[in-house]
């Protein structure tokens, strides 16, 4: 018999995961179960987390899992990295912006840094010292990327920075932030450019306030003539369109492997929660109703997984291609409210209670369809290959 998990979900077409990335999720539980779950609530209250989470993530060996050893990080695959997004969202840890941090920027470093950037910032984010952010969306503009309005004025060896950033994760416990701009306003090219906290005229608004994501630091950032070096440049001038694009398909991967795992843990907590609620004096999971349910959302949940594991197989060899990741993402994100939203009234009032992990799992779930690119910004990039 192949292993289950407590639903009965199949784990055994999990044969993307090796040996090793199951050793490291043991790490990760161990890490989630005593630094993060008991002061998630924390958090969510005050509206972000301390940075000593970080060092102590960065000290246990869960920051920049991918990042070469050489420059501190993990040595890992994308492997390691989908075994942390798929703990975190179990737990529902949404408080963490490790993922923006270890799985994206650092990401981009080693994409696309010079060795000098690779040494100056890599091992500092790996130990947890140095949060790092992307900054691309814009009070007036998100997904029609060429349109950004942050501009980088050249003057000698230094690029003038001027524009403001919206919803960046990050934004107040950054350090270093890779801005997206144009040197050229009148061109549709776009230059990645890293902005290190304390450069005069860099500043951070406000802590915003959402619907959910409670205890991630989510803010907007502001750049008056702020001068950066030349060496701050991430990668080539002009090219950062032809950056993003590239990075953007694992970003949506993300998205996706988090729903996957998500789903997963809410439909055993519906089963759960459903077998022993009683209700006209016949447990809630013996009503027709219930059953069929959950039986849809356990077949939807498989077919999600087979899904998710071919294009993290495909991410692994170098493959995936940009329209699949959409789909992951579209499909994740968006099976991923509809069956929360289901399981949630399947526990009738206390699906609305905040102290229910479905509570919580179920608003915290709406942004999945928004960022890393809209659902219709997905079907468009997916149509475009029709
Ligand atoms: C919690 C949170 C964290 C975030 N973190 C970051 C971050 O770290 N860094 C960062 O850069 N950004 C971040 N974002 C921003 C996020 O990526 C954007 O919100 C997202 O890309 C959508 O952009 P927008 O909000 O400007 O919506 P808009 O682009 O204004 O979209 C409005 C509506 O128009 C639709 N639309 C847009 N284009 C099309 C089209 N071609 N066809 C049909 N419909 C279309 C959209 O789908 C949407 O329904 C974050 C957002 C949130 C909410």
């Amino acid at each position: 018999m192949p292993p289950r998990s407590r639903c009965g979900l199949e784990i055994r077409m999990r044969t993307i995961l090796r040996d090793d990335h199951e050793l490291f999720r043991d790490q990760v539980r161990r890490f989630i179960n005593t630094q993060v779950v008991p002061f998630h609530s924390q958090w969510e209250h005050e509206g972000i987390v301390p940075k000593s989470v970080w060092l102590e993530a960065g000290r246990q060996g869960l920051l920049c899992v991918m990042t070469p050893e050489v420059y501190g990080g993990g040595g890992g695959d994308y492997g390691h990295s989908a075994v942390l997004i798929e703990e975190l969202a179990r737990a529902n840890a949404t408080a963490l912006g490790f993922t923006t941090h270890s799985e994206i920027v650092s990401n981009y470093f080693v994409a696309y840094g010079s060795e000098e950037q690779k040494r100056r910032w890599l091992p500092q984010m790996a130990a947890g010292a140095l949060v790092g952010a992307i900054a691309m969306t814009e009070p007036g503009m998100g997904s029609d990327l060429r349109s950004i309005r942050t501009f980088f004025r050249r003057d000698g060896d230094h690029y003038v920075v001027n524009g403001a950033k919206a919803f960046i994760t990050n934004g107040i416990n950054s350090g270093v932030v890779v801005v997206v701009g144009k040197v050229d306003p009148q061109s549709r090219d776009l230059t990645l450019l890293c902005v290190e906290d304390g450069m005069e005229g860099f500043t951070k608004g406000r802590k915003l306030e959402k619907i959910g994501l409670k205890g991630q630091d989510t803010s907007e950032l502001f750049f008056d003539e702020v001068r950066v070096p030349e060496k701050n440049r991430l990668g080539d001038e002009g090219r950062g369109f032809r950056y993003l694009s590239h990075q953007l398909a694992w970003e949506r991967m993300i998205i996706g492997i988090r729903a996957a795992a998500s789903i997963e843990t809410l439909l055993q907590e519906t089963i759960d929660y459903t077998r022993e609620r009683k209700i006209f004096g016949q447990p809630v999971l013996d009503y027709q109703n219930t059953r069929f349910s959950l039986a849809r959302a356990k077949a939807e949940a498989t077919m999600l997984r087979a899904f998710i594991d071919e294009c993290l197989g495909e991410i692994l060899a170098g493959n995936l291609a940009p329209e699949k990741a959409a789909m992951a993402k579209l499909l994740g994100a968006e099976m991923q409210n509809r069956l929360l939203d289901d399981f949630l009234q399947l526990h009738g009032g206390y699906g609305f209670m905040s102290e229910y992990k479905i509570a919580r799992a179920w608003v915290d779930a709406r942004v999945a369809r928004i960022y890393a690119g809209t659902s219709e910004v997905m079907k468009e990039i997916i149509a475009r290959t029709l």
